[in-house]
């Protein structure tokens, strides 16, 4: 059914419904009966007309993914059955049309799972994200490393810090508009808390970046930082792979046991990943070399892992608790 058929009919009976009317469903329109406690395999199938508390379960849960902004209707309507397409679209589900099959309901429950602070939105159970944090060592490189996700069609993150943005050296839109996770870093890169909670404020609330996943550099927070995070929207996003591609500039070249190259940085991820495994790079590091990417994800296929996949869709400020499944 098109969009520009069904908005308006379903629209007026969901006004009737919250308006406390009784209305005859649709022609070919269902009830459907289920809750959040009913397993996801005996679910219906929703189509567009269908009402329901099943209905209702599903409004709710798309709209804590931010895919549907709209109020509960009980009714799948044109707003959530376009919100539910793009979720489709962006989890590259093969039913795109904003109907809700079993492998939809699915994903919807994987999505809205609570967030691991160490997955960083990576809830897959053999998929493997990379965030690479800081800044470019120029405008080209990031371009390089965006762009070599795009055409690999790997999902990684990108988490500079909000002055990097505003210097021109990272483009949070171009990140976006290649289905990338961006993350912010706070604007500088002080260690949060040493800072007061003004200041801590400040650090996470600049335009630049804009995200609601926000990495807190050196992954340092204690009760007062995990605090303004939680007032202002922003989920934790750590690691639990840290393959230290920073350890090769902070430390003495000529202490050998900390001469890491990208190159070995990105052999220690293959060695050590798991599924579901957040791993912390370094866009001036590792991310130097774009080509590291394809690399990494052939090696990790010799372990039945992979790179996350990026979205079928631009992402944006306001992800969900999974970027990747
Ligand atoms: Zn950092």
């Amino acid at each position: 059914m098109s969009r520009l058929r069904s908005r308006p009919a379903l629209t007026a009976i969901g006004l009737l419904a919250l308006a406390g009317v009784s209305v005859p469903a649709p022609a070919g329109a269902t009830t459907l009966t289920c809750s959040s406690s009913t397993p996801v395999s005996q679910r219906p199938v929703i189509h567009a007309g269908d009402g329901g508390t099943c209905v209702a379960l599903a409004e709710r849960l798309l709209k804590q993914a931010f895919f549907y902004d709209g109020p509960t209707t009980g009714y799948w309507n044109g707003d959530a059955v376009d919100g539910m397409s793009r979720f489709q679209q962006s989890y590259r589900l093969l039913r795109r049309d904003g109907s809700v099959p079993t492998a939809s309901w699915q994903v919807l429950e994987k999505v809205n799972a609570p967030f691991d602070q160490f997955k960083c939105g990576n809830a897959s159970s053999n998929k493997v994200l990379l965030v690479f944090d800081d800044t470019p060592t120029s405008t080209t490189s990031y371009r390089a490393l965006i762009d070599a996700a795009r055409d690999g069609g790997y999902g990684i993150g990108v988490a500079p810090n909000g002055s990097v943005v505003r210097a021109g050296l990272a483009d949070v839109a171009a990140a976006r508009a290649r289905g990338l996770l961006v993350v912010d870093h706070a604007y500088d890169h002080y260690d949060l808390t040493t800072l007061s909670s003004d200041k801590i404020r400040w650090e996470i609330t600049q335009p630049d970046i804009g995200s609601n996943y926000l990495r807190p550099p050196y992954g340092s927070t204690n009760s007062t930082v995990l605090s303004i995070m939680a007032q202002q929207g922003k989920r934790n996003c750590l690691w639990d792979i840290d393959p230290r591609d920073w350890a090769r500039s902070s430390l003495p070249l000529e202490v050998p046991d900390f001469r890491i190259s990208p190159r070995e940085a990105a052999d220690y991820i293959i060695r050590n990943a798991r599924g579901g495994s957040s791993v912390v790079v370094h866009m001036q590091h590792m991310g130097t070399n774009a080509s590291l990417l394809r690399y990494i994800d052939l090696g990790l296929r010799d372990r039945g892992l992979s790179l996350c996949k990026k979205w079928g869709r631009a992402t944006n400020a306001n992800m969900p608790n999974a970027y990747c499944i």
